[in-house]
């Protein structure tokens, strides 16, 4: 059919690595497998984002995907300077939106609008131009049950959550311990706190929320959010399980040369041994628990590959808003003296980022010692590849918790008592119980088993691909509004 003749659909992506990555493929499934032409929108800002600019840059992404970046906001001028992490996302945001409903008119006749979690301004800007707005909820399902229930436990609780005498309860979910709290919500008169708030409690304007996940991996919560009475009375949206999605670079197009280096390095290493470490797309350690990941890493006489990046004590994210950018990257510089030459051959050390799903997908990989973001949680699944949990920022802590204790496929290390890093020895066995020992070989079979129900979920007849594929038919079937506010 000519391309104009494809059913039409926006995607509207802040401009977080994050949810890029997700909301592209997801883009992307709705072109090649349901015949819909996507304005992919994307926030974006002056300040250079290499690792963006090659996704949403790449040759390889099809005709009938149009990749539109929002006017770019100057960061310098939108968020003052200390802001925390959200908080400076959601600035940004709210600066770009507001060129959204101009853009949206010329569009024209679109039959959905789908907005990332942090975007929920674009419901009001949407509802007047009546089109059907759908939110995508970037983390997991049992977040999801929890923000659904985060504006109750605002109201009902004076005073802290992290006073609360015993863990928090949430409708048909388990018990949250209050270490493991979503970053923003350990100190409620901040910032990030209130726009966490905010964007949340807008969901149940969505016609219904997309969910990166699928029935085999989140069961309980999935049932949950569509059976409890709590989420009924909300009431949520309904909900659709529709993972996993990844980004596949299947010709390998968008490698670098630091891609091409580390894959033919872990060619040459044997299968299953190499522990890879890598922190999302802004993660940080602090310079004393860098010192500690170098040694540990060197004692445990494990192979290794480490996306490092210069460590600061300033924020755990520090990395996030120049994703992939090699300024000021020479490891040489911050990482101890003497480490480099001691795990030569033994380890590989690459500044501030790889191709972390070709990495996750090599046979030589044996463990992912992971920030757990959602994402690279997914990742790690898909390719069967047991971790070590090592959540930074936001709602990492909560998903480490739930990938050992609910899935059995992740190790947590402890912090000794009186000491604010984990220490090298710590390191030094998680890494060997991974790799190489009985604990890491049951993790790595309950991975496989995930893998293979996230195949069974996409295919012909799963449960992701008619969850999808149901929504898709019901979008065909809608009218929408053309450039004149004409039924077409
Ligand atoms: N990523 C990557 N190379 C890196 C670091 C991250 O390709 O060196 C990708 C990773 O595969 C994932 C995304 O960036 O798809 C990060 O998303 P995630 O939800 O894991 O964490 P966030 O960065 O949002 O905290």
């Amino acid at each position: 059919a000519d391309q104009e003749d494809k059913p039409h659909v926006a995607v509207l992506a802040n401009s977080g690595l994050g949810h890029v990555v997700p909301l592209l493929e997801f883009s992307k499934r709705l072109v090649f497998g349901h015949g819909f032409r996507v304005t992919f929108l994307v926030v974006t800002t002056v300040d250079p984002n290499p690792a963006q600019d090659q996704l949403l840059k790449s040759p390889g992404l099809p005709h009938d995907l149009h990749v539109l970046g929002l006017p770019a906001v100057d960061t310098a001028f939108v968020v003052p300077e200390d802001s925390r992490l959200l908080t400076s996302i959601c600035l940004i945001v709210e600066a770009s939106l507001k060129s959204l409903k101009a853009t949206l008119i010329e569009l024209s006749c679109l039959r959905a609008l789908v907005v990332d979690l942090f975007c929920t301004q674009a419901f009001d800007v949407a509802a007047e131009l009546s089109i059907p707005t759908y939110s995508f909820f970037t983390t997991s399902a049992t977040m999801l049950a929890f923000s659904l229930y985060l504006p109750t436990l605002d109201r009902e609780v004076t005073g802290e959550l992290v006073d609360l005498p015993g863990p928090i309860q949430v409708p048909g979910c388990r018990p949250v311990q209050q270490e493991d709290l979503v970053d923003q919500l350990k100190d409620p008169r901040n910032e990030d706190y209130r726009w966490l708030l905010y964007n949340i409690s807008r969901l149940p304007m969505a016609a219904g929320i997309f969910l990166n996940t699928w029935e085999g991996l989140e069961p309980g919560a999935l049932r949950v959010l569509r059976e409890d009475s709590f989420y009924r009375q909300v009431p949520a949206p309904p909900v659709h399980a529709i993972g996993p999605l990844m980004h596949e670079d299947s010709n390998g197009e968008g490698l670098r040369s630091t891609d091409i280096e580390c894959l033919a390095w872990l060619d040459g290493q044997p299968e299953e041994s190499v522990v890879f470490v890598s922190l999302g797309s802004g993660g940080t350690l602090t310079r004393e628990q860098q010192v500690e990941m170098a040694w540990g890493l060197e004692m445990s006489r494990q192979r290794f590959l480490w996306i490092v990046r210069k460590p600061t004590d300033a924020s755990a994210a520090a990395a996030f808003f120049n994703v992939g950018s090699n300024k000021e990257d020479d490891p040489t510089k911050y990482l101890p003296q003497g480490f480099l030459e001691k795990t030569r051959g033994v380890g590989m050390v690459v500044p501030s980022w790889a191709a972390q799903v070709a990495i996750l997908s090599h046979p030589s990989i044996g463990a992912f010692l992971s920030h757990c973001g959602w994402n690279s949680s997914l990742e790690s699944l898909t390719k069967g590849v047991p971790m070590i949990a090592w959540p930074l920022y936001a709602e990492q802590r909560m998903i480490a918790a739930m990938l050992a204790e609910d899935l059995g496929i992740a190790m947590r290390p402890s912090v000794e008592k009186g000491r604010k890093v984990v220490g090298r020895e710590e390191i030094e066995r998680l890494v060997r119980a991974v790799v190489s020992g009985e604990e890491g070989k049951r993790m790595r079979r309950r991975a496989r088993e995930i893998r293979e129900s996230s195949i069974e979920s996409l295919g012909p007849g799963g449960s992701s691909h008619a969850s999808l594929a149901a929504v898709c038919e019901d979008w065909k079937t809608t009218k929408c509004r053309g450039s004149e506010g004409e039924l077409c």
